[in-house]
């Protein structure tokens, strides 16, 4: 028997969302691109899924993550969605320029989706081209990994492909496609989609799904819509806290771009901070603030109380009293953020234990740090070594161009780290290990873009590999941990959609 070369890709989908009614989604495959070059394949990734990375490196594999191929066992789609944006709701938004392949289980068990992000118009496309540009792409590659990396829950990126086609934004720039693969791509936008078209029908199948998939337990509950809602609170209480923690803006909050799965998810325009300013816009298109760093643990809630709108008919047959436990869950949401935030910002001051007045001592030193214009990351991961040597108190010192909030901070501090059983050593391994040395810095992301778009791929690649290991000391790399010099500032970061 011969076999087919062509076909020797074999990637293990095991398809669930296309069994869902049609009206979930439009079935089509992606459109075919000229000159279709890998850029990057995630190696790692790919084990992960259970993919050859020969394979996916082949020109067969090329072919297929570019959208020129459709795999076996593949069954392409664009989902629907809706979505409030900016506060503004659209019933129709949609995959417009993105194509779910289909589903593999990963080597841990775990259900994850394969889509193609830039893969051609859809008919959820509007007026869009359906296309992605090369450095919007990358983007989203570095900052997913380094989510990764960070621990922090996120969709991932498997590999990059160049076009050979040119898409028009405000200039004309290299086309590109993105595979992505997340825990799923459903979003509050989904639920909404149905909930504005009154189609219970649809949100009860929408929710046994998810259920399945992401929080089984669920299904147990006495009432399994206010499980649900309690799950996704949970999830997003914690992923936003996470956020917070680590100085990371999203950038476009709306309804459409919040994972139920409790994923970060696309972060066109986001940005982690550099000096702390709690009060930061990066996003070109947020001319209000809406989605400021600060501003993010509540428009999470807002988003949340968007999502258990769209499951007040199913939660109670009475709409009084839907609307009480709809409220009742919500109302669980800002004790959970807290709770983590706040554990969180002790592990990053290197307590172990918890004493009533550390959450003024972490709010204390944040207020420092904006009043002394100190860089978020490097306050964090410098306060290690100052906790096991005062000696040290110099390199943080030099971080705040006005020090006097630090330096009445640091006693403070100090006087209640001696309260604790915790030998020097072990006090700062485990600072080390929650305030990572190395974040995506948007100078190093820019650079790493405009010379991956020239041709060069080598920044793009060493800052892949320094944000791999984000929490490690990496000797010869510190440049990578630097702020940015003046003129290296980035002020604006753009979706490129
Ligand atoms: P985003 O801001 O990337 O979350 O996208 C918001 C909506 O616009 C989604 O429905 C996207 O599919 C759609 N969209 C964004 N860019 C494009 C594009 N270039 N072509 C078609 N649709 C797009
Ligand atoms: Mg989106």
């Amino acid at each position: 028997m011969t076999v087919d070369s062509a076909a020797r890709v074999a990637i293990p989908f095991d398809n669930t969302y296309v069994q869902l009614p049609e009206r979930f989604y439009a079935r089509l495959a992606p459109t075919p691109v000229i000159a279709p070059r890998l850029v990057k394949l995630n190696v790692s990734l790919a084990r992960e899924l259970g993919m050859d990375p020969a394979d996916l490196t082949s020109p067969e594999g090329v072919a297929i993550l570019a959208g020129n191929r459709v795999p076996e066992g593949a069954e392409p789609l664009a989902q629907a969605y809706a979505g409030h944006q900016f506060g503004n709701f659209s019933p129709q938004l949609g995959d417009g320029r993105a194509i779910l392949l289909g589903e593999v289980i990963d080597k841990a068990g775990v259900r994850r989706d394969v889509q193609l992000k830039g893969s051609g118009p859809t008919p959820f496309s509007r007026r869009g081209d359906g296309r992605a540009a090369l450095g919007p792409v990358l983007r989203e590659y570095i900052i997913s990994e380094a989510f990764a990396a960070l621990g922090i829950p996120a969709t991932r990126s498997l590999a990059a492909v160049v076009t050979g086609e040119p898409v028009a934004r405000e200039t004309m720039l290299p086309g590109a496609v993105l595979t992505r693969i997340a825990g799923s791509h459903i979003r509050v936008g989904t639920f909404q989609y149905f909930a504005a078209r009154q189609d219970d029908d649809a949100l009860r199948e929408l929710v046994d799904y998810v259920i399945a998939r992401h929080y089984p337990q669920a299904a147990q509950a006495e009432n399994k819509y206010v499980a649900l809602l309690d799950a996704v609170i949970a999830a997003q209480a914690r992923l936003v806290a996470q956020w917070m923690l680590v100085g990371f803006i999203h950038g476009v909050m709306n309804t459409d771009n919040v994972s139920i799965a409790g994923e970060t998810i696309d972060f066109g325009p986001c940005a982690f901070m550099d000096h702390f300013d709690p009060m930061k816009i990066f996003s070109s298109i947020d001319q209000r603030g809406r989605y400021a760093f600060g501003n993010q643990p509540r428009i999470a809630a807002w988003n949340l109380a968007r999502f258990t709108e769209t499951l007040l008919t199913l939660v109670a047959p009475d709409k009084e009293q839907a609307v009480a436990i709809g409220q009742a869950a919500l109302d669980r949401y800002k004790p959970q953020f807290d709770a983590a935030y706040q554990a969180g910002l002790r592990a990053k001051l290197g307590l172990s234990t918890a004493e009533e007045g550390d959450v003024e001592l972490a709010t204390d030193l944040l207020a420092a740090m904006a009043q002394g214009g100190a860089d978020f990351t490097l306050t964090f991961r410098r306060l290690g070594a100052s906790a096991g040597d005062p000696s040290r108190d110099a390199e943080l010192r030099a971080l705040f161009m006005e020090p006097s909030g630090l330096d009445a901070w640091l006693p403070r501090w100090r006087e209640r780290l001696a309260r604790e059983a915790v030998s020097n050593a072990e006090r700062k391994a485990a600072m080390d290990k929650v305030n990572p040395g190395f974040i995506p810095r948007n100078h190093l992301v820019e650079e790493a873009l405009s010379t991956a778009e020239a041709g060069d791929t080598s920044a793009f690649e060493m800052l892949l590999s320094v944000l791999a290991r984000p929490f490690d000391e990496q000797p010869g790399k510190e440049r990578y941990a630097q702020p940015p010099r003046p003129e290296e500032i980035v002020h604006q970061t753009f979706c490129g959609t």
